[in-house]
């Protein structure tokens, strides 16, 4: 395979731009995307016969509008170039129109009531920042998507506001360094864990295919405890998918870099290397699209969700974050001179102060019905947002707060803008795996986000709340009459206000909850708990004023996630009930009346046989079988109490406090049923099965 041919060979990238529109034709797309300008209707008309000579070359037919709805996958909706070309015949035709706008039905997406019934419509915008591409005869173009009063409808229009404001504002911060610089971005590596099971396994699992993970199973006599899967060999089958993925991946211009097993039997990582966010954001979308696909033709099944398997890791999607300079300047790179290093220090604080003031926009940008499983289980962040900085930062933060000696370097007081840094390795502040939001070297890594989630919702958060830490310092500093006194100053008061959100500890730690408590730090542990934030004051004031969402954009996102969220529980619930009635109770009933049986037989040869397997077994099993009986039917009536809750608030609440108690209950009781029942009554593939099948 010849990696650096096939590199981006599917993607409409600047080679491909060179070879299909006239120089001049190119050179105006790329001013228009360097500045964020308006496409001119007759220019959109030579990219999109380019666009579709390129990809009909391709062997494309078809061309999509691509886009990000609030369910956080991707939606698309084929179209062929088809024309009739006025004899019989047809030619393949594609518009500047076609290429910039699109129509799509509204009503079949999320939308939080942002969209009137009678006003259907949403639209589809071409964002030629992002490169389209060709994938299966279909041509992608990558959209943001809106609704006819402009709103936006998807995960990637904030997104890009967002990196909009973080540019303006660092921008400014440049500026006061001496730095002429008219655009920066941040920049996003995501890394990717999932679950590879096989597939005939899965069809037999009713909970894995409406839910996406196990609703019941005992845990294997084996998990991960001999941590012998990460790092270990990969296995055959599973070499083959990676490869086969990559390859993929590559021709759609994605810079897939590492695969790995993961921690848990049967789960892996991929990890791309860096780009600017909205392409990461893109390419993170197809990852998971092209991992599915490709699982498929190994007979295996990819799972993303959160938490498929109890006992064993759940999977996440570890954010690293940080601002770049076009040159390629690392924005959150420690620098070589005293200057370099008071602008390290500035933008590393505005971070500190956008993590504690946003807590809460953190915690709900990472919330899910999936990641309420994995948040606060011993094997992921907990649900407290707070900050790893590591000893060496956070003794130079210490020494500037307290204008003390510092001891690493000449032992003398620390001033900004006087002093070099130490370099600070990597292996010493990656250390840390147990905190949400961590600073790797020159990066900050956002452990949170789940596995099956969109990362444009963290990126909106981060960007803006960075951006605002970033406006409030420059217009501190544009007026300082004395720069390098006001910075000091800036940098010490950051420090002292928001020292509480570091923490260099152990997350895990139960002592650090109630320390969490005691310094004032949110402890929202699930989703419906921790939504209603979204629509404080304050929150509603930053995404405003910086122009990321309007306040009404807000609500219809409160009211999507709450209703995913209900809809997720609504689903497990039933399916749970279900299985129970279909597939477990008759299974129970079926092997206890097998064990009586079979006892008597026995009895009638043998008249003074003790039958203690056979009789405590039933009787085990006769007594869980009323408890699943019950706590079944609770679970039903709590069901159709449900349905008369107003608020999607209120019937999520009662599923925190009410529904998910019981089905944790019913859980329990059948995984103790599946240990007491011989393997050929069951009814489901067990955790050993599914996790060592592959
Ligand atoms: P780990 O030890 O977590 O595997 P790596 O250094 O391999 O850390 O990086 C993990 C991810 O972070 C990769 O996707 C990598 O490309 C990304 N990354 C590295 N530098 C940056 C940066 N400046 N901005 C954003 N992401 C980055
Ligand atoms: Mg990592």
């Amino acid at each position: 395979m010849n990696i650096p041919e096939i590199f981006g060979s599917m993607v409409f990238n600047d080679k491909a731009m060179k070879k299909y529109l006239s120089p001049d034709i190119y050179a105006a797309l790329k001013r228009t995307v360097s500045d964020g300008k308006r496409l001119d209707i007759h220019l959109a008309n030579d990219i999109a016969k380019g666009m579709k000579d390129w990809a009909v070359s391709l062997g494309a037919t078809h061309y999509s509008h691509w886009f990000q709805p609030m369910t956080g996958i991707t939606a698309e909706k084929h179209d062929s170039f088809i024309s009739p070309d006025g004899s019989d015949g047809v030619i393949m035709e594609f518009s500047g129109k076609e290429l910039v706008k699109g129509e799509s039905d509204a009503s079949s997406f999320p939308t939080g009531g942002l969209r009137a019934t009678f006003e259907a419509r949403g639209y589809t915008a071409w964002d030629p920042t992002s490169y389209a591409f060709v994938k299966e005869d279909v041509l992608y173009i990558p959209t943001a998507f809106c609704s006819y009063g402009g709103h936006s409808l998807d995960q990637k229009t904030p997104l890009l506001r967002s990196m909009e404001c973080l540019n303006k504002q660092a921008v400014r911060i440049l500026k006061l360094f001496g730095q002429d610089y008219t655009t920066i971005k941040p920049t996003v590596g995501a890394e990717q864990e999932y679950f590879l099971i096989d597939k005939n396994l899965y069809n037999k699992r009713k909970d894995l295919i409406y839910t996406g993970r196990t609703l019941f199973g005992a845990r294997a006599p084996k998990g991960q405890e001999m941590d012998d899967h990460y790092f270990g060999t990969i296995k055959p089958r599973v070499a083959q998918f990676m490869r086969e993925v990559d390859e993929e991946l590559w021709k759609l211009g994605v810079l897939v870099k590492t695969e790995h097993n993961e921690v848990a039997p049967s789960q892996h990582e991929l990890a791309p290397i860096f780009s600017t966010t909205n392409i990461a954001c893109d390419h993170n979308q197809l990852i998971m699209e092209v991992m599915q696909k490709i699982a498929g033709k190994h007979g295996l099944v990819c799972l993303l969700h959160e938490k498929p398997f109890e006992s064993v890791n759940g999977s996440g999607k570890h954010n690293n974050w940080s601002i770049s300079t076009p040159d390629g300047r690392n924005l959150l790179e420690p620098g070589e001179t005293p200057y370099q290093n008071a602008q390290f220090l500035l933008f590393l604080c505005a971070v500190i102060k956008a993590v504690d003031e946003y807590q809460d926009l953190l915690r709900i940008s990472v919330a899910s019905a999936g990641n309420d499983h994995r948040l606060g289980a011993n094997e992921a962040p907990p649900a407290i947002i707070s900050m790893f900085l590591g000893d060496e930062i956070s003794g130079i933060l210490d020494a500037i707060e307290n204008d003390s000696d510092y001891e690493g370097i000449e032992k003398e007081q620390m001033k900004v803008g006087v002093h070099v840094l130490p370099k600070f390795p990597k292996d010493t502040t990656d250390r840390n795996r147990t905190s949400p939001f961590a600073f790797t070297g020159n990066k900050f890594e956002f452990r949170m986000p789940g596995s099956s989630s969109s990362i444009a919702r963290a990126n909106t958060v981060i960007n803006t709340a960075v951006a605002q830490s970033l406006k409030s310092y420059a217009d501190r500093l544009e007026n300082a009459e004395n720069f390098e006194d006001a910075l000091h100053k800036l940098i010490k008061k950051t420090i002292k206000d928001h020292k509480r959100i570091v923490f260099n500890g152990n997350g895990y730690d139960d002592e650090w909850i109630a320390q969490a408590e005691k310094r004032g730090l949110l402890n929202l542990r699930t989703t419906p708990e921790c939504l209603p934030y979204l629509l404080k004051e304050k929150n509603i004031e930053l995404f405003e004023s910086n122009k990321v969402f309007t306040r009404e954009e807000l609500e219809a996102r409160y009211e999507v996630y709450l209703d995913n969220y209900v809809k997720t529980l609504n689903i497990e619930a039933l399916t749970m009930v279900n299985t129970v009635s279909k597939d477990i109770l008759p299974a129970i009933s079926e092997f206890t009346s097998h064990l009586c049986k079979n006892f008597s037989q026995q009895l009638n040869l043998m008249p003074d046989l003790v039958g203690s397997y056979e009789k405590t077994t039933a009787q085990k099993l006769s007594d869980i079988s009323e408890t699943v009986w019950s706590l079944g039917t609770e679970i039903k009536a709590a069901m159709v109490e449900l349905r008369t809750l107003e608020t999607n608030y209120k019937k999520a609440m009662m599923f925190v406090d009410k529904i998910i108690p019981a089905m944790n209950s019913l859980r329990e009781q059948v995984d103790n049923a599946e240990v007491l029942t011989a393997r050929e009554y069951w009814p489901l593939p067990t955790y050993g099965e599914i996790l060592y099948s592959v």
